[in-house]
């Protein structure tokens, strides 16, 4: 320790023994510049950062603290859990609560595995596919993010798309070939690439509502959304439907995404053949989990020929923070939630009208994000249309009034339960001279 402790210090330390001194690129600021506050303490949804100034959270850990920060609950869970061990790497019973847990609460959901990380369960869910199918070939769209998976990182949003990066150097041409990206919401081009190549694709892999280019909601036509669409069109050629819900579940609708284009019951069933889950799962501790069908899942080793492992998959202290927050996560929370998503979006699209700034906002159930232009956004071609620099004024701005946004014009923005009235206040306090700031 140096006895320095100012954002600005630990980031010139941190630049010296970290690559761009930070553990995920967003974080940098790199595409809005300046220094990222080091946190030191957050509880509900305000933050502390080293020099002692506060901030109301609208990222929410990217997700995971849908509850705020330091629930008491899930502090006393984790508490509890670490007082009994930390890690087994033997079946424990926390593991199989939340993994009962999220089979009851998501419906095509019949068996699922615990993994670390949103990236490892989308992973574990493309081996799974290409083993059930003997097929190689993946479908993505571009502007989703599957996490940094080789196979998932051409045109990819998150951090990919704030650095306007068009895939990732490493990833090995032979990866690189067996990924087709295709427009989002495009039929005709999922359409025209099946009829094509039908018989070699192992799997679509899709975020169920994508959010990593801002939030760009999946689209009826004639009745049909494109979720099932999409699942429509690849159990006719005899592939896989992967709905990645890492971001979207348990904070969408209490059952994700799929509580909101899924069948509401009725003749048209349809479902997803496997899905993955992170974030809320975990509740600030580092869970995936991917799952669905049984007859899949159960190609898994050791029972079936598909290998994935993990010496801290399941770990106690994780699924006793997933398990108290899913608790947490009652009717009341998703009313309380769906109440502050909404008034913030109002406050927002107030300020920025009333200051002549140009924006879209697109909501996916409770989620919501901000585009800096006037039309609506379909696909990572209009997202990557708006005015970042506008953006850039705006984080700015809100960041020297205390309001903690992401620092990319590409994410979503995360409300928590810990969302009061009197929180938004603060931040309605701050949106004039911001909206001012954005329109330059
Ligand atoms: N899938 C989606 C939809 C995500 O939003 C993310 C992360 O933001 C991931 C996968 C990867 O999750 P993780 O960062 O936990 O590896």
């Amino acid at each position: 320790m140096t006895g320095t402790t100012s954002s600005t210090d630990l980031f010139s330390r941190a630049r010296q023994v970290i690559p761009s001194g930070v553990n995920s690129p967003v974080r940098a600021f790199g595409s809005v510049g300046g220094t990222p506050p080091f946190l030191t303490s957050a509880k509900g949804a305000l933050l502390h950062d080293a020099d002692g100034t506060e901030y109301v959270d609208l990222v929410g850990s990217w997700g995971p603290m849908i509850l705020g920060h330091a629930d008491e609950q899930v502090v006393e869970a984790v508490r509890e859990a670490a007082g009994r061990g930390l890690s087994f790497g033997a079946p424990q019973p926390g593991e199989v609560t939340l993994a009962e847990e999220v089979v009851r609460r998501i419906r095509p959901v019949e068996q699922l595995r615990l993994v670390n990380s949103g990236t490892e369960a989308t992973m574990s869910a493309l081996r799974v596919a290409r083993a059930a199918t003997g097929r190689d070939v993946i479908v993505k769209f571009a502007g989703c993010y599957h996490g940094h998976v080789d196979a998932l990182l051409a045109e990819a949003g998150s951090g990919v798309a704030t650095f306007a990066m068009p895939g990732s150097a490493g990833v090995t041409a032979a990866t690189a070939r067996d990924t087709v990206v295709l427009p989002y919401g495009d039929r005709a081009a999922v359409q025209a690439l099946f009829a094509e190549r039908g018989s070699e694709i192992a799997a679509i892999i899709t975020e169920a509502a994508p959010a990593n280019m801002g939030v760009v909601p999946p689209r009826e036509e004639d009745g049909i959304g494109f979720n099932r669409f999409l699942s429509e069109t690849a159990h006719a050629a005899g592939a896989l439907l992967i709905s990645d819900e890492v971001l979207t579940g348990f904070r969408a609708s209490a059952e994700g995404y799929y509580g909101i284009d899924g069948p509401q019951g009725g003749a048209d069933a349809w479902a997803p053949d496997l899905m993955t889950f992170g974030k809320v799962i975990g509740g600030g501790l580092p869970v995936g989990a991917f799952g669905g069908r049984a007859d899949l899942m159960g190609l898994l080793a050791p029972a079936g020929p598909v290998y994935q492992a993990g010496t801290l998959s399941g770990n106690p202290l994780a699924t006793a923070a997933g398990l108290a927050t899913l608790a947490g996560l009652d009717q009341a929370a998703y009313r309380t939630l769906g109440s502050a998503s909404r008034t913030l979006q109002q406050l927002v699209a107030d300020a920025l009208t009333t200051a002549g700034v140009p924006h879209t906002i697109q909501r996916a159930g409770t989620l919501f994000s901000v585009f800096f232009r006037e039309a609506p956004v379909r696909s990572y071609e209009d997202a990557k249309a708006q005015d970042t620099a506008a953006f850039t004024r705006f984080f700015h701005a809100m960041l020297a009034g205390g309001v903690y946004l992401p620092p990319s014009a590409f994410e979503a923005w995360f409300v928590s339960t810990a969302h009061t009235p009197a929180v938004l206040d603060r931040i309605a306090a701050v949106l004039p001279a911001a909206a001012a700031a954005a329109a330059g």
